[in-house]
């Protein structure tokens, strides 16, 4: 008979460790909460639009290797966009185009020359993008208490933080280098280095539904598993003869293997009394939010003054907006990630698109608030934890210390930022460790 496993919560480290395992031959149990999947990661109908939004961009990068192994399992994997090259357009409040480009050199030499040949910086800045080859060779910074000491040490001041590793921390970390824990820091400049892929830009063609969700549904239910939407996992008895999930109807839920796949704050609510991870204080870990608006022009106004760019993607230096994201020729998207450090999120969503309007018609050449027909303000308030250097401690391996009770979430630890990659790393861990133990 086939082994079983019960996953309670159904975002993307839920998901994927239940494909990972039914792949392997396992009957999978899934419980989800909410009347959908995903999670934090996911796309919405919008009657009076009549479209389906994301409630958020999510970009991948090349070294997102757990992420395309799921999407080549449940067929979705050709739904991405690869850059061929690093290669970012900015644009600035002095209206200025600026592109990121790197050479097709191999790591590190093609982040570097990227920088080196950047129009933003000054002499002695790209004299010191040269200091940078110290994070390249296994030195210990132990010494720094965030990232943005350590980047200071390294001479990454003025333009060198203006221009990109403000942007780029605040999209892989959503939060400012002063909350970013340098071990966390280091472990994505590694993965980034690790290969020739590592620093390019991916991005779905697909909605986030299409490209993570509805064919990972489908994959698991067409091979005969379970999944039960709008049904909250509450406890768990573990460590005994009768191991089971409870539901919130009071039913057992029997299974060989369990995985928590919940997100950090429900973690102690639902299995704080489970004897083996009560030393667990995740809840301790902070939230950031990321705030995301649509935009649509009116009939008459088109998107010209948009930079054409391969992956339709342009970001904005100086202001509270940091991305767009080129939908069609009359419709883009905005992203303000670390949105409550940036005193964004609190604001209604009139002041949200009043603030865009201002940012957009300080750096964008033609563009005027009056060329705006309609918008949509979606608030993701605990959209990411913040990395900080308190985190390092807070988040939990993966094997708990009960023989068949595991724990999945972008939140364990996985060295990741708050990523898709760190949920469905910490799934491959959960559904490797499960594999070795049943021999399969
Ligand atoms: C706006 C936005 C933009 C983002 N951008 C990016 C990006 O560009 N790149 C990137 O890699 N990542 C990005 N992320 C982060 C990424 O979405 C998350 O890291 C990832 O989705 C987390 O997945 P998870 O399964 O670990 O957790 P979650 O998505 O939180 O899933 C946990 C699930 O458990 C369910 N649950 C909770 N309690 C219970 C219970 N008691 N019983 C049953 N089910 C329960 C919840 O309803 C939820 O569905 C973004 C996130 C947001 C919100």
């Amino acid at each position: 008979m086939k082994k079983s496993v019960a996953i309670a919560g159904g975002g993307i480290a839920g998901l994927s460790a239940a494909v990972f395992l039914a792949e392997k031959g396992f009957k999978i149990k899934l419980f989800e909460s909410s009347p959908k999947l995903g999670g934090r990661a996911y796309s919405f109908y919008d009657r009076d639009r009549k479209m389906f939004f994301d409630n958020g961009q999510h970009l991948l990068a090349g070294w997102y290797k757990n992420t395309f192994d799921f999407l080549k399992i449940i067929g979705t994997y050709n739904d991405l966009k690869f850059q061929s090259n690093l290669e970012i357009d900015f644009l600035d409040t002095y209206k200025q185009k600026l592109k990121l480009k790197s050479s097709g050199l191999r790591p590190p030499f093609n982040l570097l020359s990227a920088l080196i040949s950047f129009p933003g910086f000054t002499g002695k800045e790209k004299l010191s993008v040269l200091k940078l080859r110290a994070l390249m060779n296994g030195k210990s910074f132990d010494n720094f208490s965030n990232t943005a000491e350590l980047l200071d040490s390294l001479g990454q001041t003025g333009n060198l933080m203006k221009y990109f590793w403000e942007p780029f921390i605040l999209a892989v970390f959503n939060t400012a280098a002063k909350n970013v824990s340098v071990n966390v820091f280091m472990n994505v400049i590694s993965k980034g280095f690790s290969d020739e892929n590592g620093f390019k830009l991916v991005i779905p063609s697909n909605d986030l539904n299409q490209l993570l969700i509805d064919r990972a549904e489908e994959y698991l239910l067409s091979r005969g598993n379970e999944i039960e939407k709008s049904v909250r996992i509450i406890g768990a008895v573990l460590n005994s003869s009768d191991d089971h999930f409870i539901t919130e109807d009071t039913r057992k839920i029997k299974a060989d293997h369990f995985i928590s796949a919940v997100p950090f704050h429900s973690f102690r609510g639902v299995f704080g009394n489970t004897s083996g991870p009560d030393h667990i204080c995740a809840e301790r870990l902070r939230s950031s939010s990321i705030v995301s608006v649509h935009i649509f022009l009116k009939d008459n106004c088109n998107l010209e003054f948009l930079k054409d760019n391969p992956l339709g993607m342009t970001g904005l230096i100086g202001t509270k907006i940091q991305w767009i994201f080129k939908k069609s020729e009359s419709y883009f998207s905005v992203v303000i990630s670390g949105a409550d450090e940036l005193g964004v999120t609190e604001l209604s969503s009139e002041e949200i698109a009043d603030l865009c309007i201002e940012d957009l018609e300080k750096c964008l050449n033609g563009f005027s608030g009056e060329m705006i027909k309609d918008y949509k303000v979606i608030k993701e308030k605990r959209a990411t934890f913040i990395p900080d250097n308190e985190s390092d401690s807070l988040r939990p391996k993966q094997l708990t210390g009960i023989k068949n009770f595991y724990i999945a979430g972008d939140w364990t630890d996985t060295g990741l930022p708050s990523t898709i990659e760190s949920a469905i790393q910490s799934a491959r861990i959960c559904s490797d460790h499960i594999c070795k133990t049943e021999g399969i």
